[in-house]
């Protein structure tokens, strides 16, 4: 039986985006400014396309422009540089995200760092990386994923200062820029991923502990601190047999049913993290067209 409060992901992103929403109203209002995302897909990703889909579909919902860009999965490296050079001038263009992965004929560092830092709204580019690591938030373009993690562990924790903070996974894209946002609010944080020994101990120390491996409910139970705030980033299908033949259902990378019985808080999947995700990605796109009229931040 589940003792844990439940971070609701999916209210807490409807909230964000009336918010955006409301934001995008004033800068058209006062300014006469409407974000623009541009969004590339490359090749034919069923998962790609559906996250795409979702990504147009709720820039719309908030006011802004959603400039799709769909090329074939044969197309060239330079190719794919000249559209985002193009994007990169375009004015009409806020933040510009490129769809990964990409197909291996297309390095994606050259792609990633190839979008102008001030649009890189997924907050991948070195530039990004290097003002979050040396603090400076206000600057950065922060990843969407950790970004939607910090808000959520937000709901249950006022104040983060001392805590032992452990991150589960060092990819560029979630666990590191995790760690970053931990520390930025000073927690005394570990990092852990496949060769770390001992990684259960490890994850029983945590005040928060974030898990971002990819690894249907790697973590138990009993590697939980008891009233630890658990955040699970993972998104893995895995088959259902009790749903009947051939089906299929999402979980995280933390057993849910147990954790929940010893955490203080923690995120469901699906409907936790997965939709901090987009609208943390709207916001970035509303935070760089302020930033390149030289106009404050609405406070969301
Ligand atoms: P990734 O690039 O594959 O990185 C996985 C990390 O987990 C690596 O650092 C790896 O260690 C570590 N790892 C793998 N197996 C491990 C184990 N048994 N014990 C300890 N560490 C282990 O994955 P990612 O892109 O960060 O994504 C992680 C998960 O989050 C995936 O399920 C992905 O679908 C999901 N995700 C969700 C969202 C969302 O919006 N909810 C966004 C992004 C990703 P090494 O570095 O040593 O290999």
């Amino acid at each position: 039986m589940a003792e844990a409060k439940m971070l609701d992901g999916a209210a807490l992103a409807a909230t964000l985006r009336r918010r955006i929403a409301d934001a995008v109203e004033r800068l058209d209002d006062y300014h006469k400014l409407t974000p623009g995302l541009a969004v590339v897909l490359v090749g034919e990703n069923p998962a790609s396309q559906i996250y795409v889909r979702n990504k147009s579909k709720q820039c719309a919902e908030v006011g802004m422009r959603s400039l799709d860009h769909h090329l074939p999965d044969d197309v060239t490296e330079h190719e794919l540089l000249t559209l985002v050079h193009g994007l990169n001038n375009d004015p009409q263009v806020s933040g510009i995200l490129v769809q990964l992965p990409l197909p291996e004929q297309i390095e994606p560092g050259a792609v990633v760092n190839a979008i102008d830092p001030a649009k890189d709204v997924d907050g991948f580019h070195v530039i990004n990386a290097g003002l979050l690591s040396t603090g400076d938030t206000g600057t950065a373009l922060v990843p969407c994923t950790p970004s939607g993690c910090m808000m959520l562990i937000g709901q249950h924790l006022s104040e983060l200062a001392g805590l032992k903070a452990m991150v589960l996974g060092r990819s560029n894209i979630v666990g590191k820029p995790m760690a970053a946002l931990l520390l930025g609010e000073h927690c005394t944080v570990t990092i852990a991923h496949s060769r770390t020994r001992d990684v259960a101990r490890e994850c029983a120390r945590a005040d928060i502990l974030v898990v971002a491996v990819g690894r249907p409910r790697l973590v138990k139970g009993e590697w939980i601190k008891p009233g630890a705030t658990v955040i699970d980033v993972g998104i893995n299908r895995v088959e259902a047999p009790d749903r009947g033949a051939g089906a299929t259902r999402l979980v995280g990378d933390v057993d849910f049913q147990k954790a929940a019985a010893v955490a203080g808080a923690i995120t469901p999947v699906p409907g936790g993290v997965g939709p901090m995700t987009i609208a943390c990605l709207l916001r970035n796109t509303l935070v760089a067209a302020c930033h390149s009229k030289g106009l404050e931040v609405p406070d969301l």
